[in-house]
C-alpha cells in the first residue's frame, strides 16, 4: 500500500475495538429480567430462529438460579454466547418483545442470555447434558463453524461418534475468524468449542476435504455426513485494476482484524469499501477502528436497496463513514499500487408500473475517488467445485439443495446446513440448521 493509516498505541486499539454491548453486573441483570413480563405466547421465543425458551431463562436469572437459565439456553443453541453478543437482536428477539408496542425499551434479551452463558463458562462449563445410549455409528462433520458444532453436539448426545473435518487451523468458521471483534472476540467462540469437544466430538484441524482427502473417502468411512462448509472468498468486482496492490478481499481482511494482532494488520490512509450489506459494514468500521483516517462505502444502489441491517447503517454513520450511493465502480486507478477508485453515477429506470426498476449508469458522470485501500465486499462466492464433486449431490443459485424437512441433500448418506444451503445467513441460523439436521441424520440411521 502506498499511504499506510499510521500506528495506534495498543492501548488505543483496544478502546477503538471495545466491546459494543458490556455485560450486565449481577443486580443490573437481575433487575432488566424483573423487567420481563414473561408474556404467555412469548413472542421473543418464536421470533428467534432456535426458539429459545427466553422467558424460561430470563425467569431462571431472577431466581439467581443461573445454571439452570444456561441449561435453558443450550437444550436450544449450542453456540449461544456469540450469538448472544453477535445475534442482530434488534430484528429478531428484542424486536419482538412487546415492550416496543408499548413504546418502552424491549427486554435486554441478548445481553440476559450473555450473563447466564458468561456464569456458565466461567464455572467452567459444569456437564449439565443428558446422552443417549451409544449408537456405534460415526457422523463425518465437514466444517466446524456454528452450524457443524451445533451438528456435531447434538449428535454426541444422540450417542454418535462424530468427527469434524475442519481446513483451518483454529476452529469455529466465522465465529472464530469473521465476527466483528467489537462484538464477540476469538475467546468467545474458543469457550464453546471447548465445551463441545468436552462432550467428546474429535476435531481435525488442517484437513481440506477435497484437497488433504477425498470427500469420497469421508462419505465411506462414516455412516453419514453433514457439509457445514459455510461460503467461500469475496467476489470479484470484475473491473480493471483489481490486480493492484492494496486490493483487498473482505474475508481476507477480516480474518486478519479477527486474529486480534491490531498492530500487524495493514489499512490505508483513505480505505473504499465495495458494497452494502452487513460485511461492508464491517469492513469499514473496523478499518476505521485500526486507523484510517477516510472510510468510504461505495455501493451501486441507495439506501433503500442495501442490505446491511439498519442498526449497521447508523453504527457506520456513527463510525464517520461516508457513503457514496448510486455509485458503480468503474475501475481501480493506480500503476502499481492503488491511488483511487473511479466511479460511475447511477440511476433507476422504471419502464412502467409492472416492470422492476432498471439500474442505469448516467453518462459521463465518472468521478474519482483518492484511497490507498480497495475492500471487495459484494457477497462471498459458494464452494461450488468442491460440492459439484459429491454425487447426486443438487446445487441450486450456489446453494446444496436440502430436504428442509431433515435436512437430507440428494445423496441419502450425506445433509447440510448453514450458510452453505440458505447462501448466507445468521450464526443463529446456522446453529438450527446443524441442530436439526442432527436429528434428521438420527432418524435416518435409525431406519
Ligand atoms: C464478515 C462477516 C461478519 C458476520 N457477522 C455476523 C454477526 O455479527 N452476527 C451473525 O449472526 N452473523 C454474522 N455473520 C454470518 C455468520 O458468520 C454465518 O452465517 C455463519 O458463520 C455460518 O455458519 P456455517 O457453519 O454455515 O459456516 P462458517 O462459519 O463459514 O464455517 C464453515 C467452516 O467450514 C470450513 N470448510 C470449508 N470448506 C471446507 C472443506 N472442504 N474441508 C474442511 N473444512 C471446510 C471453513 O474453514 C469454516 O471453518 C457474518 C458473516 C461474515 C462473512
Amino acid at each position: 500500500m502506498k499511504n499506510l493509516a499510521p500506528k495506534l498505541s495498543l492501548k488505543e486499539y483496544e478502546n477503538n475495538f471495545a466491546e459494543l454491548h458490556p455485560p450486565f453486573t449481577p443486580l443490573t441483570a437481575k433487575a432488566e429480567a424483573e423487567r420481563c413480563l414473561y408474556c404467555y405466547d412469548s413472542p421473543c421465543t418464536k421470533s428467534c430462529p432456535t426458539h429459545i425458551d427466553i422467558p424460561a431463562f430470563i425467569k431462571k436469572i431472577s431466581t439467581d438460579n443461573l445454571l439452570g437459565s444456561a441449561k435453558t439456553i443450550l437444550d436450544s443453541n449450542w453456540v449461544a454466547l456469540t450469538c448472544a453478543k453477535a445475534c442482530p437482536v434488534e430484528v429478531l428477539c428484542e424486536g419482538a418483545c412487546v415492550y416496543n408496542d408499548k413504546g418502552e425499551k424491549p427486554i435486554e434479551i441478548g445481553r440476559l442470555q450473555r450473563y447466564a452463558m458468561d456464569n456458565y463458562f466461567r464455572n467452567s462449563s459444569p456437564n449439565i447434558f443428558t446422552f443417549s445410549k451409544k449408537k456405534n455409528k460415526s457422523v463425518g462433520i465437514i466444517g466446524s463453524g456454528p452450524a457443524g458444532l451445533a451438528c456435531s453436539a447434538e449428535l454426541t448426545l444422540l450417542g454418535y461418534d462424530v468427527i469434524i473435518y475442519e481446513a483451518n487451523k483454529i476452529p469455529g468458521g466465522l465465529n472464530t475468524w469473521g465476527i466483528a471483534p467489537y462484538k464477540t472476540r476469538r475467546q468467545d467462540s474458543l469457550k464453546e468449542i471447548k465445551l463441545i469437544k468436552s462432550l467428546g466430538v474429535k476435531i481435525k484441524t488442517g484437513i481440506k476435504v477435497g484437497e488433504t482427502v477425498s470427500v469420497e473417502d469421508i462419505i465411506k468411512k462414516h455412516d453419514a455426513v453433514f457439509l457445514g462448509v459455510g461460503l467461500g472468498k469475496s467476489s470479484e468486482l470484475e473491473i480493471p485494476g483489481e490486480e493492484l496492490k492494496g486490493v483487498y478481499n473482505a474475508i481476507n481482511f477480516i480474518e486478519k482484524v479477527k486474529s486480534e494482532n491490531w498492530n500487524s494488520v495493514k489499512v490505508g490512509k483513505r480505505v473504499a469499501i465495495i458494497g452494502a450489506g452487513n460485511t461492508s459494514i464491517d469492513a469499514a468500521t473496523e478499518a476505521k477502528r485500526l486507523g484510517a483516517e477516510q472510510v468510504y462505502i461505495i455501493y451501486r444502489r441507495d439506501t433503500s436497496q442495501m442490505s446491511a441491517y439498519d442498526f449497521e447503517f447508523l453504527l457506520a454513520k456513527k463510525d464517520e463513514i461516508l457513503f457514496y450511493f448510486n455509485s458503480a465502480p468503474k475501475k481501480i486507478v493506480g500503476k502499481k499500487y492503488v491511488e483511487g477508485i473511479e466511479c460511475i453515477k447511477t440511476k433507476l429506470i422504471s419502464k412502467g408500473l409492472k416492470d422492476k426498476p432498471k439500474l442505469t449508469v448516467i453518462p459521463k458522470s465518472e468521478f474519482i475517488i483518492p484511497v490507498d485501500m480497495v475492500i471487495k465486499a459484494i457477497g462471498q462466492k459458494s464452494h461450488n467445485n468442491f460440492l459439484n464433486s459429491i454425487k447426486e449431490l443438487k446445487m441450486r443459485d450456489g446453494k446444496v439443495v436440502v430436504n428442509k424437512k431433515n435436512y437430507q441433500t440428494g445423496n441419502a448418506k450425506v445433509f447440510a446446513g448453514g450458510d452453505c444451503i440458505n447462501g448466507g445467513k445468521e450464526v443463529v441460523n446456522a446453529a438450527y440448521d446443524g441442530k436439526m439436521a442432527a436429528h434428521g441424520i438420527d432418524e435416518y440411521l435409525s431406519n
